[in-house]
């Protein structure tokens, strides 16, 4: 038995290139509401394993597909960002 879920939301794709130098993988990562929590915390790459990668959203592809870029911080380097981090939720429906 499963319900149909045609109807549920099927959240938003980010097309997201891992920024860790050497790696440089693209992948699609799905992120539903249920997900969300991702946007807000950090990831590890599908393909080189890093950790503490932080998704930026670098733009909008198509209603549901978004380009976004995998981060990674250097130990010890100040805080400077969360200038447009507010609205990373608000697309997702
Ligand atoms: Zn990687």
């Amino acid at each position: 038995m499963q319900r149909s879920e045609h109807f549920a939301s099927p959240g938003v794709v980010y097309r997201t290139t891992c920024e860790n130098p050497g790696c440089g993988h693209t992948f699609d990562l799905r992120i539903t509401a249920k997900e969300a929590g991702l946007l807000a915390g950090t990831m590890a790459c599908p393909r080189c394993r890093r950790h503490g990668g932080m998704l930026k959203r670098m733009g909008r592809l198509d209603d549901r597909l978004f380009v976004a870029k995998l981060v990674y911080k250097m130990i010890g380097v100040g805080a400077s960002s969360s200038s447009d981090d507010g609205d990373l939720l608000s697309d997702i429906r």
